[in-house]
C-alpha cells in the first residue's frame, strides 16, 4: 500500500509547492485543516455548523473537532494523503496516529532548513498590494524591481508578519514545539529528512521515491 505524507516544515521552508506539485503531478489529494474547516463551514453541515460557531465565538477550533473533521473527509483506502500544517505537537501527532492514520502507511517528511537562511528568505518576501502575488527578493524578484509581474503594480509591501523580529519569534515556536514530533516519527523509523535548500525538482525526487 502507498505512504500517506505528513509535511512538516517552517514557514518559508517550501513545502507548499513540493505539496502542490505531488497533487498535480502525482494525484496526490492535500489536506490541509484550514482549508478543511473553511469548506466544511461552506457545507453547512452539522459539523460545519458547529466549526463556525466555535470560530465566530474567537475560540480555537479543539483537536477533537479537527480530528472528526478528517474522519469525516479523509479516505485512506481511496486517496493517497499530504497532511499539511497537522500535526503542529506531540499530542496531535498521536492523535492522528490513533484516531485517523488507524496503521496506515505514513511517512512524515521534514523541510530541514537552517534558521538564518529562513530568516532572509522571509524576511525578503514582499506582497503585491494590489493582486497579492508573493515574490522574494532574492529567489523570486520580479522581473523589474519594484514592479508587480502579475498586475502591473508599483506597490510591493512586506507584510508585518514578515518583520524580522516577528518571523525570528515565530521561527523559535515552531522550533521549539516540533522537535518532540520529529523525534516521535523518527523512533518510529518513520521520518524523512529533506534539504529544504535544494532546488524544488531534487527535493520533488527525494519524497516520490517513497511514495
Ligand atoms: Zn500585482
Amino acid at each position: 500500500m502507498k505512504s500517506h505524507l505528513i509535511f512538516i516544515g517552517a514557514p518559508g521552508s517550501g513545502k507548499g509547492t513540493q505539496a502542490s506539485k505531488f497533487v498535480t503531478e502525482k494525484g496526490l489529494k492535500h489536506i490541509s485543516t484550514g482549508d478543511l474547516l473553511r469548506a466544511e463551514i461552506a457545507k453547512q453541515s452539522a459539523l460545519g455548523k458547529e466549526v463556525k460557531s466555535v470560530m465566530d465565538s474567537g475560540a480555537l477550533v479543539s483537536d477533537d473537532l479537527v480530528i472528526r473533521l478528517l474522519q469525516a473527509n479523509v479516505d485512506l483506502q481511496k486517496s493517497q494523503y499530504i497532511f499539511d500544517g497537522y500535526p503542529r505537537n506531540i499530542a496531535q501527532a498521536q492523535t492522528l496516529d490513533k484516531e485517523v492514520l488507524k496503521g496506515a502507511p505514513s511517512t512524515a517528511v521534514y523541510f530541514e532548513m537552517d534558521m538564518g537562511k529562513l530568516v532572509s528568505r522571509l524576511t525578503n518576501r514582499r506582497t503585491c498590494k494590489t493582486c497579492g502575488a508573493i515574490y522574494n527578493l532574492i529567489s523570486k524578484a520580479p522581473k523589474i524591481t519594484g514592479v508587480c509581474d502579475v498586475c502591473g503594480g508599483t506597490n510591493l509591501v512586506q507584510r508585518a508578519d514578515d518583520q524580522e523580529d516577528v518571523i525570528k519569534n515565530r521561527l523559535q515556536v515552531f522550533q521549539d514545539t516540533v522537535s518532540p514530533v520529529l523525534k516521535y516519527y523518527q523512533d518510529q523509523g518513520r521520518l524523512m529528512r529533506v534539504d529544504a535548500e535544494k532546488a524544488v525538482d531534487d527535493i520533488f525526487g527525494q519524497i516520490a521515491s517513497k511514495v
